[in-house]
């Protein structure tokens, strides 16, 4: 991923806010990066520029080498609240980004959806509806949608932080655990400094008040 936004403006009813100014790292492949910053500081709106669900007003992104044009599905994304069909079970949320690309659901991508639940702790939960899961839980089956479309990329917007702290911990090992498996490239928002001390490899520290923005700092963590 390289990253290259000079700016980033909305308009609003009372005028423009300032969403991201001067803002350029690059991700390296299989590389994960943990991005804090304070609220406001234009981390969500960073993020929505990779997965091409925004275009920057000045400035570009690549994946690939390629820009980003639009949304596509070799980016997967996990979002602060899990985001799940309410009258679908969990394994057809799960199976809900393949049906919604190809049209039909295979029996292989129902095994697949079987083993990214027992790999997200939810072994046996296919047949429940959403409702019937904690908050905790509900945010694994976002992780175990994300990773069905087996996505190169996988974009993480605080997908912790509304669990309590033993759950974060136990998310977080959880995600060291999938990536050791299977290594992706991650960019990960947190407002944790020792989630990102635990699961990065760098990490992106924005700057900046609520409403402005500053640039970016970027601290490399070796793991012991
Ligand atoms: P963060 O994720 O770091 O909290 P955001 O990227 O959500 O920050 O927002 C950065 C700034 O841009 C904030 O001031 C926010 O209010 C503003 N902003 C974000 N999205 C929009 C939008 N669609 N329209 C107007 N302002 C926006
Ligand atoms: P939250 O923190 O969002 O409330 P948790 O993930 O901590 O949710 O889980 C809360 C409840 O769900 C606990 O009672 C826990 O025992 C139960 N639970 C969580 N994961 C599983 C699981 N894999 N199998 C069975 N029960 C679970």
């Amino acid at each position: 991923i390289r990253f290259n936004a000079l700016g980033q403006v909305f308009k609003t009813r009372s005028g423009q806010t300032e969403a991201l100014r001067d803002v350029s790292f690059d991700v390296a492949h299989h590389e994960f990066l943990a991005i804090l910053g304070p609220s406001g500081c234009g981390k969500s709106t960073l993020l929505r520029m990779i997965a091409g669900l925004l275009m920057p007003t000045c400035g570009n992104v690549e994946v690939f080498g390629m820009p980003v044009t639009g949304p596509r599905d070799d980016i997967g994304i996990v979002f602060q609240k899990p985001t799940l069909l309410p009258w679908a079970t969990v394994e057809d949320n799960i199976v809900f980004p393949v049906r919604h690309k190809t049209g039909h659901v295979s029996p292989r991508d129902r095994e697949r959806a079987q083993e990214l639940l027992a790999m997200v702790g939810l072994e046996g939960f296919g047949k429940r509806l959403p409702d019937e899961l904690s908050g905790g839980m509900q945010q694994r089956v976002g992780i175990a949608r994300a990773l069905h479309m087996d996505p190169d990329i996988l974009l993480m917007d605080e997908p912790f932080s509304a669990l309590d702290a033993l759950t974060r911990e136990v998310m977080g090992f959880d995600l060291l655990r999938i990536f050791a498996e299977k290594p992706k490239t991650v960019v990960f928002i947190t407002h944790s400094v020792s989630e990102a001390a635990l699961l990065a490899d760098r990490v992106l520290v924005m700057s900046g008040r609520p409403g402005t923005v500053g640039s970016e700092h970027i601290v490399p963590i070796r793991r012991p």
